[in-house]
């Protein structure tokens, strides 16, 4: 009926809302070693970084969390970003309302990115929530020592509906995009969900 139709926009309409205003959560994962640690200092210096709630700060040893808000096109985004120790993944994955997905291997080593495929099909298996799904080929300074080429990463983000970026943490190579990036998509996240 046409008042059923109503409510049910204006529960979507609500939920939409809800999305806009929220501390959108955001999980880094990947294999140890691949730069996840040194992607966050980075963002941390970010121009777009605004207010920063260090509260879960563990100093970048391990697995960290952190409050952030993120100024873009005079707008703010509040995300959680999780550091998610390798071995941890399993039980973060399980974890409700994620909005974005930051999935990092390094690209000169391949066993880090066969890791990070496994992941894109773990999330996959959980996602429901018009989350966004970032692979991040990071370590782009070692290109020299390239063990995944664009093509193949990108091959498996098309079949993974995921977005693909190269960057290098260690020169703050691209990653501001990876930031903005992520951002972005975070920003359309209820437009994939009134889909
Ligand atoms: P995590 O275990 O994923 O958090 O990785 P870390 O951020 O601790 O980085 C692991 C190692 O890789 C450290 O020695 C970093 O200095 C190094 N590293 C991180 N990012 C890069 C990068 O973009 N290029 C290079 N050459 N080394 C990097
Ligand atoms: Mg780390």
């Amino acid at each position: 009926s046409p008042i059923e139709r109503n409510m049910r926009m204006r529960d979507r309409d609500r939920r939409v809302e809800e999305l806009k205003a929220a501390v959108h959560k955001v999980l880094m994962l990947g294999d140890h070693g691949v730069g996840k640690s040194a992607l966050l200092q980075q963002f941390m210096t970010s121009e777009y970084m605004g207010a920063v709630d260090a509260s879960f700060d563990e100093g970048f040893t391990d697995a960290c969390e952190k409050t952030v808000s993120v100024l873009l096109d005079a707008e703010e985004t509040t995300m959680d970003i999780i550091d998610v120790a390798y071995g941890k993944e399993q039980e973060h994955l399980n974890l409700p309302d994620v909005a974005a997905y930051i999935v990092v291997y390094a690209m000169n080593d391949r066993s880090s990115f066969l890791h990070a495929v496994e992941i894109l099909q773990d999330i996959r298996k959980v996602e429901d929530k018009g989350a966004a799904v970032i692979l991040v080929a990071n370590k782009s300074d070692l290109v020299r020592k390239r063990k995944v080429n664009s093509e193949e990463a990108k091959g498996i983000c098309s079949s993974h509906r995921s977005k693909y970026i190269e960057v290098s943490a260690a020169l703050n190579h691209k990653v501001d995009d990876l930031l903005v990036g992520a951002v972005t998509q975070i920003r359309l996240r209820p437009k994939r969900l009134e889909r």
